[in-house]
């Protein structure tokens, strides 16, 4: 007993220790390398920013702030298109929330992100991404397990349609025959209606366009079209989630698991209204041809990110990393972005300025320097409305290296010979109320992570041997409600919130702390830290109704253009926004050549 508090408390010094390890090793560039032999983990080689700084013939055409997964693919088009680009990335490693790296010695982590599915199937056709650039996809199947507490069944989705009634089944005959039609309805509502806004950039409420206005007469169309969806589409759009999702099913454990489709990221309850749309995330994305799938990517998301970013280097876009921008400069008279002054004191002048980072950074942060105030670009209108988005997040991260796989004690007598492991694991929600719970928890004043939170497991290794040694596993849990405003810097706080964390995995798992060989816990802080995510929102802004399509960041700056000229957002803070779909990146790409054209 003794040697096991021990244990745990050394545990608290591991993921220190193991990065060290890591870099002092050479451990992530080895990983890389060897990563490199069968075509998953290579990394692209970046410039120095002296490379570029001191070298006066170089010019470039736009300077993109920010190497996260939006930004190398809008630097990837303007590539293709003939323009130089420069990107410019803060940390020693590109992509952004769409990141692999090695945080424990020998065990790769897709570190953020970790599931593929927004990424539009366009993006990776015109980058050549899998084709030539070495993007490997691990569809999932089954795509979610939520086993029960006392061990005594669980809950299995799978990609045959019947095989996933059988389980629900299991639970409620009438939820398994409703279950075709809850999928048919928000298949029909996200084909006809929502995604046609996805796919095109904004319409500009203050400047419409041509374009905008036949735009929106199709629209009006396919209303008129979906007519009979009109209604629940609405409801979806206004209503709770718990409210939706009761006039299909009445088993809290189906309720729960599809709830969390509306939770993910979101400092939301299945109770509150508005989060219903966000269900529609259950049948938002696709891979490999697959409607509503999720994929691991072969080598973390971080392969991802370098896939385009060596499309982005072959067409001629110079990347570099260590290179933290410290404002962004505007020309006095005319308020046009000039370039930007790096941290270290040197400055880039370019023909345009795309920025990466999420609203908040870029003007209150980047453009709040005495450039900018010159310039008098920015309103203060404009910047008490960017004050005041919400970028609250409920995000508590953990990647931990296991030297065992979990095994669960709902599949112990099933014959899913583990296979349920290659499934998003939901824990902690076998029922709305503990999820409304759990979030009620942590929304109070004094901001307390909850104490029976609703934690999303994944185990990539399962399906991909690049992560970790034989028999081994990687495991991100990625736990929700953990207020950024909780004490996540007082000595002792995170660890022993972490241990709780897996104190509630043995119970589904049991044995699953003493497989732990070392992890790392991103709270909101960290996140913010690590990542530069304001507030650790994960979405570089909450998804909420007010916050998305024109109004995403808000109304001045929709549409990838910013009230000063020559300034362009490329992040998830623009439309379609959250997740890794690449799809700000291109479509601010597409406004950037448009504009140069004219
Ligand atoms: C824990 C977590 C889990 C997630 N899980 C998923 C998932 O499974 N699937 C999914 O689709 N989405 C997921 N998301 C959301 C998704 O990862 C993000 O929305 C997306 O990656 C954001 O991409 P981006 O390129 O817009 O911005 P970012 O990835 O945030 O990139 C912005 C880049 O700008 C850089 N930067 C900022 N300021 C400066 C500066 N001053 N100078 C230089 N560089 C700067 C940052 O370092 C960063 O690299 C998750 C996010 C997190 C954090």
């Amino acid at each position: 007993m003794a040697s096991w508090s021990l244990l745990r408390a050394l545990r608290r010094f591991i993921p220190q220790v193991s990065r060290e390890a890591a870099r002092g090793a050479g451990g992530i560039g080895r990983s890389y390398r060897r990563g490199c032999s069968n075509g998953t983990g290579c990394k692209p080689r970046t410039s120095r920013l002296e490379e570029v700084t001191q070298c006066k013939t170089n010019h470039f055409d736009a300077v993109i702030v920010g190497g996260g997964h939006n930004g190398l693919v809008a630097a990837a088009y303007l590539a293709r298109a003939g323009m130089k680009p420069l990107v410019l990335e803060q940390r020693d490693v590109l992509g952004g929330a769409a990141v692999s790296e090695e945080i424990v010695p020998g065990y790769v982590f897709s570190r953020a992100s970790y599931l593929y599915s927004l990424f539009h199937p366009d993006i990776v056709r015109d980058l050549e991404l899998e084709t030539k650039y070495g993007l490997t996809l691990y569809p999932r199947d089954p795509s979610s397990f939520s086993p029960l507490l006392d061990g005594s069944g669980y809950l299995l989705f799978s990609r045959d349609v019947r095989e996933t009634q059988r389980s629900i089944a299991s639970f409620s005959e009438r939820d398994a025959l409703m279950y075709p039609k809850y999928e048919h309805k928000l298949e029909r509502i996200m084909e006809g209606l929502v995604k046609p806004l996805m796919e095109r950039s904004p319409v500009q409420l203050s400047r419409m366009s041509w374009s905008d206005m036949r735009f929106v007469a199709r629209m009006v169309l396919a209303c008129w079209k979906h007519r009979s969806d009109l209604p629940d589409a609405l409801q979806l759009l206004l209503a709770p989630a718990e409210k939706v999702l009761r006039q299909y099913f009445e088993s809290e454990p189906l309720l729960s698991t599809l709830a969390t489709d509306a939770l993910i990221g979101t400092m939301t309850a299945p109770s509150q209204p508005g989060s219903g749309y966000v269900l529609l995330h259950h049948v938002a994305g696709e891979s490999k041809g697959v409607k509503g799938a999720w994929s691991y990517v072969r080598g973390g998301m971080g392969a991802l990110s370098n896939a385009i970013a060596f499309s982005a280097q072959a067409h001629g876009a110079t990347l570099v990393t260590g290179a933290a921008v410290q404002e962004i400069c505007f020309d006095d008279h005319s308020g046009m972005a000039l370039g930007v002054r790096l941290q270290d004191g040197s400055e880039i002048r370019t023909e345009r300025v795309i920025s990466n980072a999420d609203a908040k950074t870029t003007f209150l942060k980047l453009c709040a320097g005495a450039s900018a105030s010159r310039a008098g670009v920015f309103s203060s209108e404009f910047l008490d409305r960017i004050r005041a988005l919400d970028f609250r997040s409920p995000v508590l991260k953990i990647n931990a290296a296991l030297n065992a796989v979990p095994e669960f004690r709902a599949t112990a007598s099933s014959n899913l010979n583990g296979k349920e492991r290659r499934a998003t694991i939901h824990l902690g929600c076998s029922s709305l109320e503990e999820l409304n719970h759990a979030f009620h928890e942590a929304s109070t004043k004094n901001a307390q992570p909850s104490t029976w939170p609703m934690i999303e497991m994944t185990i990539p290794s399962e399906l991909d041997d690049s992560l970790a040694p034989p028999g081994h596993a990687v495991a991100g849990l990625f736990v929700q409600f953990a207020p950024y405003d909780a004490d996540w810097d007082s000595p002792g706080f995170k660890e022993a919130y972490c241990n709780h964390i897996f104190s509630i995995v043995d119970q589904y798992a049991p044995g699953f702390s003493d497989s732990i060989v070392g992890y790392e816990a991103l709270s909101p802080r960290d996140l913010e830290r690590t990542f530069g995510l304001h507030g650790g929102n994960i979405f570089h802004g909450s998804m909420s109704l007010d916050q998305v399509y024109s109004f995403r960041p808000v109304l001045e700056a929709s549409a990838y253009t910013t009230p000063a000229k020559r300034l362009y957002l490329c992040g998830s803070s623009s439309h379609p926004g959250g997740g890794v779909s690449g799809m700000p990146g291109k479509f601010c790409a597409e406004r950037v050549l448009a504009e140069r054209r004219m």
